[in-house]
């Protein structure tokens, strides 16, 4: 089974060829940072047009790098949701053209199914599972009951983790995104500043960044003010302690109530060292469950998740019409 996969959901336009949804003939990522930089952050206008003029030389490289051939591909799997309409619009339409044009099957992918699946060049998922989804636009735990039906328990009620990263780093004044840049000054200082770890004694599975963005941008205004300078590396790293300590806190606590047989960690910031370690120690304490971190070059969005994603729901019979559309608001269900 060889499935040709489009994502274009933010700022990466990227193709995949996927064999048997395991094994990557070829992921070609086309990332538009450097013309989101200069802004502090992706420009929606900006990424509609760069993913416009990406997208038919990533099919082209990406069939080229899997040397096969349109005649040799089983199905199309596209990302339709969440993220910008007009830059997933243009995955979408690629995607539908190649459907048509070659008498494809369409098989529609929900982003962050796809984040999950990138566990998938891992190890086999196994189920029931729970998956701890970390990015930019996204902080969720999500119950897998199976591999189509996600469902979520808890999630930020403010900003995802990512978006989190990006502000206090903005503050710092690092370049965009700055989440890979704090990881690794995080691991030269010491949790100094202390600062706050939201919801964690609450009864619930939910996350809150913005008190904790706010008390660090406070922190480094007010030392500005009274012109005294405070350590880069000490700010990273009580940010990163204060973040890695509750997406730690709400996932064990999810992992006694939920019998489940993995965890999943995935989503760009799942490329954070600190939270894998930190999972890696929490997850002694539950030797009956798998610890499934995706790879990290697979963290980031790139399209052969959502070939893995798109294999799973072409085997359960999930197609789209060619009036597919898409949907920037995509969520999963909450569990019941
Ligand atoms: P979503 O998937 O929710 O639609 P997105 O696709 O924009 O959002 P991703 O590409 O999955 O998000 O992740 C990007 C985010 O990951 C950025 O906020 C970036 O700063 C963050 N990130 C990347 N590497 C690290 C790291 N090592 N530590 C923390 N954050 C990181
Ligand atoms: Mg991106
Ligand atoms: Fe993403």
């Amino acid at each position: 089974n060889l499935i040709l996969a489009f994502e274009s959901s933010c700022d990466e336009t990227s193709v995949a060829v996927i064999e048997n949804g395991s094994k990557i003939l070829a992921n070609i990522v086309a990332t538009q940072i450097n013309s989101h930089k200069r802004f502090g952050g992706v420009v929606p206008e900006v990424a509609s047009r760069h993913h416009i003029e990406a997208i038919t030389l990533c099919v082209a490289d990406a069939l080229e790098q899997a040397q096969v051939s349109y005649e040799d591909l089983d199905a199309v799997a596209v990302t339709y949701g969440p993220g910008l309409v007009g830059a997933l619009l243009v995955g979408v339409a690629a995607a539908k053209a190649v459907a048509f044009a070659h008498n494809l099957p369409l098989i529609p992918v929900n982003h962050m199914a796809g984040h999950i699946y990138a566990a998938r060049f891992v190890s086999p998922l196994k189920f029931p599972a729970l998956a701890l989804l970390v990015s930019g636009g996204h902080t969720e735990l999500v119950y897998l009951a199976g591999p189509t039906d996600f469902k979520i328990i808890g999630e930020t009620r403010d900003d995802a983790a990512g978006e989190a990263y990006d502000k206090v780093g903005r503050v710092l004044g690092l370049s965009y995104p700055s989440g890979k840049e704090i990881d690794e000054l995080a691991h030269q200082g010491h949790d100094s500043f202390h600062f706050p770890r939201a919801m964690e004694n609450e009864d619930n599975f939910d996350f809150s960044f913005s008190g904790l963005k706010s008390a660090f941008i406070n922190t480094v205004h007010h030392a500005d003010q009274v012109g005294e300078s405070l350590d880069k590396a000490d700010l990273a790293a009580s940010f990163q302690a204060s973040a890695v300590d509750v997406l730690a806190h709400k996932t064990v606590k999810a992992l006694r109530k939920f019998d489940v047989k993995q965890l999943i960690l995935a989503g760009g910031v799942a490329a954070n060292k600190g939270l894998r370690a930190r999972l890696d120690q929490e997850l002694t304490a539950f030797p009956e469950v798998e610890l499934i971190k995706a790879p990290l070059k697979l963290c980031g969005d790139n399209a052969a998740m959502i070939g893995a994603a798109g294999y799973e729901a072409y085997q359960a019979g999930i197609r789209a019409d060619l009036d597919l559309n898409a949907e920037p608001s995509l969520e999963f269900e909450w569990l019941d």
